[in-house]
């Protein structure tokens, strides 16, 4: 396909086309060439591919509510369904020529994803009945290059389903029709959880919402039943554990980072109906979520040693090799902690150095001087 003719498939005409070409980002993959959508940009989802003369839609940008009371009724009209949202990083698994390819959410081709996913899932039978399928999940357990948190039922790395969309159009099926199908070719999904009217959905997803807090789990994702709108609501312990892992690198994560998920706890300790010592306990929590690993960080370096992003994965030799490819072509520094073998399998922790955290608490141990 001739680049121009792209717009078609996209469902985009041509000028506009041309206007979104320069914000496409050249890769290869395996001799393949391709181009992607790596950010937000009008009309084309973030993460869109257009890959020999196939486009492969990014997963839509999930809103969130602050206010469960008010956010549902705003985005649903009468039934809600209500799964798990999962801690892990987004894929999206096509069969493109004959062969199966997982794109991570900017739209690149995940060489270690691609290869570990066929050890965790088969999912021949499903592309063979529908090749035009986008198999949308998440990748959630310890051992993975890009996200770190544990789920008690995951010792390694698994996959879970939570959309099937077409991968041209990115259309969705509707919720029920998508969990029969994953059923049926075995595929895990997310939990789910009910199905409930707009008018009692609050209530019922702030029970939800308590149970996951007791055990440490992220969230939730509502839908309405064809899955065309989404909407999520997370838990205090996932905001807590992601501030607290953005102060442990505080000057590489953006700070609007951090603001989002204090407004959160804002809004949560009022849909909540805390007071006093509800209220004080929550500040305290939150208190110590930042400024704890901030704490630790500062330490770290302050003795010597140096913080970033720590990884483990376990995967076939070949497999680790292309990931530290891919990793180092995208210009991260990697330091390699640990390496050996385990049942064939090549198992490497690696840190992904950052910069600027390293930089800045040495400059202010060192007694550098702000003006603001
Ligand atoms: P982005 O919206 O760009 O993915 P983000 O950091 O804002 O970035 P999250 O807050 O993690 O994303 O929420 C959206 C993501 O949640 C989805 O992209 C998907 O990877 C993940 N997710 C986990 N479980 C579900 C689920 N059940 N339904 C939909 N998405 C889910
Ligand atoms: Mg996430």
């Amino acid at each position: 396909m001739s680049d121009t003719e792209y717009h078609r498939p996209l469902g985009i005409g041509e000028s506009a086309f041309e206007g979104l070409e320069d914000h496409l980002e050249d890769r290869s993959y395996e001799g393949r060439e391709y181009r992607h959508v790596p950010d937000y940009r009008r009309g084309i989802e973030r993460g869109t591919a257009l890959i020999g003369g196939e486009v492969v839609r990014g997963f839509p940008k999930v809103p969130r509510t602050l206010v469960l009371e008010t956010g549902i009724p705003t985005q649903f009209k009468d039934r809600v369904v209500v799964e798990e949202k999962l801690n892990g990083y987004n894929v999206r698994v096509v069969r493109l020529e004959g062969e199966q390819l997982a794109f991570t959410r900017s739209g690149m081709v995940c060489p270690f994803t691609t290869r570990i996913i066929e050890r965790l899932v088969d999912l021949e039978a499903l592309f063979d009945d529908h090749p035009e399928a986008m198999v949308c999940g998440e990748m959630i357990g310890p051992e993975n290059p890009y996200t770190a948190h544990d789920y008690p039922e995951v010792d390694s790395l698994a996959f879970r389903a939570f959309d099937w969309r077409n991968r041209q159009s990115g259309e969705p099926l509707p919720v029920g029709e998508r969990r029969e199908r994953y059923d049926r070719y075995g595929v895990p999904q997310t939990r789910l959880f009910g199905s409930y009217d707009v008018d009692e959905a609050a209530g019922e997803v702030l029970g939800i919402v308590e149970e996951l807090e007791a055990e440490s789990r992220e969230g939730v994702v509502m839908r309405s039943p064809d899955a065309t709108r989404l909407l999520k609501y997370t838990t205090s312990v996932s905001t807590r554990s992601d501030l607290a892992y953005a102060f442990s690198l505080p000057f590489d994560y953006g700070q609007p980072f951090m603001f989002r998920r204090l407004l959160r706890e804002g809004f949560r300790t009022i849909e909540a109906d805390e007071r006093g010592e509800d209220a004080c306990e929550r500040a305290h929590e939150l208190g110590e979520a930042i400024l704890l690993s901030m704490r630790e960080a500062i330490d770290t370096v302050d003795d010597g040693g140096s913080v970033g992003e720590r990884h483990t994965v376990r995967a076939s030799p070949e497999t680790v090799d292309a990931l530290l490819e891919h990793l180092r072509d995208q210009g991260l520094t990697l330091e390699i902690e640990s390496d050996r073998r385990e049942d064939g399998d090549r198992v490497l922790t690696f840190c992904k150095r950052v910069q600027s955290s390293n930089d800045k608490i040495r400059n202010y141990l060192e007694g550098h001087v702000v003006t603001e």
